[in-house]
């Protein structure tokens, strides 16, 4: 293991341990010559998720919860858009279509970063929607 002082391409100077055979040291050592320091790549991630976020919930929890559940969510959105305009399609009424909708809206309104975090490990949220409208449209049906 060797120190290197690396000047990063952000202008800022950070000390890193690099192992390995030379030629691979060497190697990293370019191409860390090449990247932002890890304040800036952080700085940067951290701007593109609140971009990302903007106009969505606050989400509550720890800030690392909170940033980590940021990731997730704008990840899994688009999933859930995409799952809530097939079943629109495939909705023969609007009252499936009216529960389809919200439970579309609650699933995103979701504050809660632990719920977000979940879904996350769970890797059930596709299909999670289908399941909620099933879910309510059952209930109906049995309190008929
Ligand atoms: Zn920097």
């Amino acid at each position: 293991m060797a120190k290197y002082t690396i000047k990063h391409v952000c202008g800022h100077e950070q000390v890193h341990n690099i192992d390995g055979r030379e030629a691979d040291r060497h190697a990293k050592r370019n191409w860390l010559d090449t990247t932002d320091c890890s304040d800036c790549y952080r700085a940067a991630r951290d701007a593109d998720l609140i971009r990302a976020n903007e106009g969505l919930p606050t989400l509550t929890g720890s800030e690392k919860q909170v940033s980590w559940a940021m990731a997730i969510r704008v990840k899994l959105l688009p999933r859930l858009d995409a799952e809530k305009a097939a079943l629109i399609e495939a909705a023969k009424s609007d009252d499936v279509r009216a529960i389809v909708h919200a439970k579309a809206a609650r699933m995103r309104a979701m504050p809660s970063a632990q719920y977000w975090i979940d879904r996350e490990t769970l890797r059930d949220f596709d299909g999670r929607l289908r399941r909620l409208v099933v879910a309510q449209l059952t209930k109906q049906q049995e309190a008929k």
